[in-house]
């Protein structure tokens, strides 16, 4: 089973992951966290140099392209392996992050940014995704009181920015509303928590 979590800035989904991983392995299932861009060696590089504050004059396209390149290496060298044992992957961002930061918040386009995705991928594709929804104030407000977070080049986006990443969220979920849950992350964790879990927990029929 192949889970992804998606959402802005701030929505929780690091946090999220990390109880998940520990009350699933608590009732015996077999699971494996990761997150993009990076999760391996070669995206791992991939993402530093996306994410790098220095570089300003990167290109969307450009961007677009090693987002790509990074997540066809994790999961085949990831992803893919874990699925062929039967464990289940929960993956900190995949497509659906490239569709709407660069697809629909950088303007390149959905259906152009999917065309790249699509062969990036190859038919993998997630079996549930849960979109946190937030909105951006708040969640930028969440990360400034993270101390420990490093700051990258997407934190010096404006709050326009933000917003229509959000919109190009809500708009995945009219696109793919059988795969994407959307899930409101703006309460306390606790309660987000308990609503992903119960989805997820549907999903694998417990
Ligand atoms: O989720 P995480 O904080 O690790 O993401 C790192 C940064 O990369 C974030 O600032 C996020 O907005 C950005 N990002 C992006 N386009 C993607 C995926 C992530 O701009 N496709």
């Amino acid at each position: 089973m192949f889970i992804t979590l998606e959402g802005p800035e701030g929505a929780g989904k690091s946090t999220i992951i990390t109880k998940l991983v520990h009350d699933m392995e608590a009732e015996g299932i077999h699971v494996l966290a990761t997150r993009e861009p990076g999760g391996i060696d070669i995206a791992e590089k991939i993402r530093k140099i996306i994410l790098d504050k220095h570089h300003t004059m990167m290109d969307a396209r450009t961007e677009a392209l090693l987002y790509a390149a990074a997540r066809r290496q994790h999961l085949v060298e990831k992803v893919l392996p874990a699925l062929q044992k039967g464990i289940v992957v929960l993956c900190d961002r995949f497509i659906d992050s490239s569709l709407a930061y660069q697809g629909y918040a950088r303007g390149l386009g959905i259906d152009e940014v999917l065309a790249i995705n699509e062969f990036a991928v190859d038919g993998a594709m997630p079996d549930l995704t849960i979109y946190l929804d937030i909105d951006p104030k708040t969640g930028l407000e969440r990360i400034a009181q993270s101390p420990e977070r490093e700051v990258n080049r997407l934190d010096l986006e404006t709050a326009e920015f933000h917003s229509k990443v959000r919109e190009g969220y809500r708009l995945l979920l009219k696109r793919f509303p059988e795969r994407i849950t959307p899930i409101d992350a703006s309460g306390p964790i606790e309660d987000v928590y308990r609503k992903v879990k119960k989805k997820i927990d549907e999903k694998l029929n417990l």
